[in-house]
Parts: structure tokens; sequence; C-alpha cells
């Protein structure tokens, strides 16, 4: 399906939070993504803390899209097909578009107000992602940007074989490896198929 598109100059909140830039090399294979056309997935991962309502980056990368589509091949054909038909069932990716593309001038802020499975408003939401297309220093709007809370990431784990979660685990812990016994401290799976 083709959808409509239009790009916007990169808002910060899909800047890297450790640099307070855009994100300038794919996480897996090093590439830069500002000085190219390729397109590249940002992924930022938040947890809010009650109840001092801060809120804290779980992680955040951004990678080229030679390595999600290395990154999808290595999915089961059964996680892939029931993430497919999950998100088929959930979301009508163009009329959201439309949708919001209608919405003159065009605001980030509308495409990440509410979770994209659920609806629940994010300021009611205690853990979310976040997902982005860009192409060099524009945001693509288009199926994506999106926020995507807690209980639909809970659900879509259910979804993903033990072969393929196993695949998210070791992602993140070449990555980010966390500290012996602090694996728990990393509760979220990426969402590197969106
Ligand atoms: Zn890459």
């Amino acid at each position: 399906m083709l959808l409509p598109q239009q790009t916007i100059p990169l808002p910060p909140i899909f800047y890297a939070e450790e640099t307070g830039q855009p994100f300038s090399t794919c996480l897996h294979c090093s590439c830069s993504l500002l000085d190219t056309q390729t397109p590249y997935l940002i992924e930022k991962a938040f947890r809010t803390y009650q109840p001092y309502a801060s809120t804290d980056l779980v992680f955040e990368y951004a990678i080229c899209l030679a390595c999600f589509d290395t990154i999808w091949d290595t999915f089961s054909e059964a996680s892939r097909q029931h993430l497919d038909a999950y998100f088929d069932d959930q979301v009508d990716p163009l009329a959201r578009a439309q949708t919001l593309l209608e919405q003159q001038p065009l605001d980030v802020n509308h495409w990440v107000s509410h979770c994209l499975i659920k609806g629940t408003p994010a300021t009611a939401l205690t853990e979310y992602q976040l997902m982005a297309v860009g192409v060099g220093d524009l945001l693509v709007l288009s199926h994506v940007p999106c926020l995507i809370g807690g209980e639909a990431l809970d659900e879509i784990t259910t979804l993903l074989s033990k072969e393929t979660r196993d695949e998210l685990g070791g992602f993140m812990r070449d990555f980010f490896p966390q500290p012996p016994g602090l694996e728990e401290a990393f509760p979220i799976e990426p969402l590197l198929f969106l």
C-alpha cells in the first residue's frame, strides 16, 4: 500500500537524548544517517516513574533501512504473520495518515499524542515507545511517527515466537549491555518491526 507522506524538519523529540542532536549513525552498521537519502528508523522507549512523574529514557537508537531489513528477515515466519495480522486488525494506516496530514500546519505532536493501538493519551501512560522514520535531517510523516503504550507493547510481545523474542533479546544485549543482575531493569522489548 502506498501511503501519502510529507516531510518536516526533524523535531527535537526524535533527536538522540544522549547528544541533543539528530541520530548521526546506524546503531547496527555505523553508517552515516545524515549525509544520505537512505531512510532510517528511530525508536525511543520511555518509562514514567510515579509518584514523581519523571519520565526516563529506557533506550534509544536509529538503524538504517538495510539493517532493518536484515533484522526483519531474522524474525520467524509465525512472528511476522502474527504482527502483520495484529496491525492490520488494529490500525488503518491510510486513514490515519490522510487525517493527520490534513491538519495544517503539520505538527508531530498530533502523531504521538495517543497510543496508536489503544488510543490512551500519552500523558496517562507509564511506559511507551516512540517510532519514526527519518531521511537525513527530515522526519517522514506517513504510517509513523507513532506512540505505542505499555498495554499494546505487552500484547505485541505475546505475538512473537520464542525464536523471535530471543533474537530481540540478543539485539538488546549486544547494543545495550546491562550490568549483571540488572537485566530486569530493561523490560521493554524493541519494536524493530514497525
Ligand atoms: Zn545500518
